[in-house]
């Protein structure tokens, strides 16, 4: 087996379908890089990039910001809360966003605005650093 067919799903709808010959994911336990044929295993992710490497050679990068990874010997899916392909990214709305989440944080009202502020900031990051292709 060469290649393993991914699903990226949202709320908003499909973000990918295509076959893939390795995924590499950022669980909450660390990086995980997945062939394809693996034992089933269902884990959390972080805040972070997927990372799809193509049977040519060729990579594509997508900023998802958590949700679930389930392998399949024959199938991957991750089912997030957003995700998006490096293309789609709007980066001054990431910038902007990051300035948001800087400035509440520098206020630091309570616990539940930090949380949520700290969690606009990780996304706001990883969405600069997709779109940078890092
Ligand atoms: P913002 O403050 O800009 O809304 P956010 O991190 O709060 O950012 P989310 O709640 O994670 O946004 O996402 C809401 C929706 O907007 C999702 O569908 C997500 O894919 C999309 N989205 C958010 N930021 C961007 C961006 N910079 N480029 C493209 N789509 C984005």
């Amino acid at each position: 087996m060469k290649t393993v067919k991914v699903n990226i799903v949202t709320p908003d709808g499909p973000v990918y379908d295509s076959e893939v010959a390795m995924v590499i994911a950022k669980t909450v336990s660390g990086e995980i890089g997945v062939l394809p044929g693996h034992i089933p295993t269902v884990a959390p992710l972080a805040i972070g990039t997927v990372t799809l490497k193509k049977e040519d050679g060729s990579q594509e990068l997508v900023a998802v910001s958590g949700g679930f990874i389930e392998v399949r010997p024959d199938q991957i899916s991750i089912l997030a809360p957003s995700a998006e392909l490096a293309a789609n990214i709007d980066v001054n709305r990431a910038k902007e966003s990051l300035a948001r989440a800087e400035q509440r944080l520098q206020k630091k009202q309570d616990d539940i605005d930090f949380k949520r502020a700290e969690l606009a900031l990780q996304r706001a990051i990883n969405r600069i650093s997709v779109h940078e292709g890092n």
